[in-house]
């Protein structure tokens, strides 16, 4: 049985006082009886502010991205030893705004993910089609490509007890949600691809889907088998649409 769950990407966004009161919200109106595991990735700055305020709550907390060194001369970047040393359980790895914006590659993300490992983190690997990729059918060649440049570094091993977020980039940010049968279409042959190599560590993963998830789009998206949570983006900067899709895992049919 996978515990659902629900990550926070705040991306590029809030003050001390913004990251205070967004927790307080959060904290304050999560439904005990929950059994989804929450987590918020706060820009790195403000990892100690939220560190200190989720001590002793249910709530984790993780990094947007880690560099694939443990430390030195690496100008503006920051290791996954210095989110473990302010208490994150989590790191996002390859989110498409990385691919993207920074130029990533495969291989980097798989590196990075080996990284993530090596350095007592849990990597949240982001894969996912851009739409032209997806209008010329090509969905799992491109995610399929994406997670066997990881393969090939960590092995199926490695995906022991990760987190894969399905993240088609055409709907990050743009307020286009797959449909729940695209979503779980693309988590299937994601969980199937995988379980060709170890049936078991390929049931135990949690497949996240990310992409203008809303409180009310959510439990759509979730009842589906293999959608197991989802990363959200713009709704966990607001704390009541953050707890709303939480609220959407109840009664999620998991695997
Ligand atoms: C994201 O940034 O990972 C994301 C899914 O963003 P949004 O929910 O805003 O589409």
């Amino acid at each position: 049985m996978r515990r659902p769950m629900v990550a926070g990407n705040w991306k590029m966004n809030g003050t001390r006082s913004d990251a205070g009161s967004l927790l307080d919200g959060v904290v304050g109106g999560l439904d005990a009886s929950l059994t989804c595991e929450v987590v918020v990735c706060p820009p790195s700055i403000l990892i100690p502010v939220v560190a200190e305020k989720l001590a002793g709550t249910s709530v984790s907390w993780g990094g947007q991205n880690l560099d694939t060194h443990d430390g030195g001369a690496y100008t503006g970047e920051i290791s996954g030893g210095m989110l473990k040393d302010f208490g994150s359980t989590y790191v996002i790895v390859g989110h498409s705004e990385r691919r993207s914006i920074y130029g990533e590659s495969d291989d980097l993300v798989a590196e990075k993910f080996q990284q993530a490992q090596k350095t007592g983190l849990i990597p949240i690997l982001c894969v996912g089609e851009l739409l032209e990729e997806r209008e010329r059918g090509q969905t799992e060649s491109v995610v399929g490509r994406q997670l066997d440049a990881v393969l090939a570094v960590v092995g199926i091993a490695g995906l022991k007890d990760t987190v894969i977020a399905y993240e088609p980039v055409w709907a990050i940010g743009t307020g286009k949600t797959a449909s729940a049968d695209q979503a779980q279409e693309v988590h299937k042959f994601i969980r199937t691809k995988l379980a060709d190599k170890d049936a078991n560590i390929a049931n135990g993963l949690r497949i996240l889907y990310g992409g203008s998830v809303k409180p009310d789009n959510a439990a759509e998206l979730f009842a589906n088998e293999d959608v197991d949570g989802g990363l959200i983006g713009g709704a966990s900067l607001k704390a009541q649409d953050f707890l709303g899709i939480c609220n959407a895992t109840k009664n999620q049919d998991l695997g």
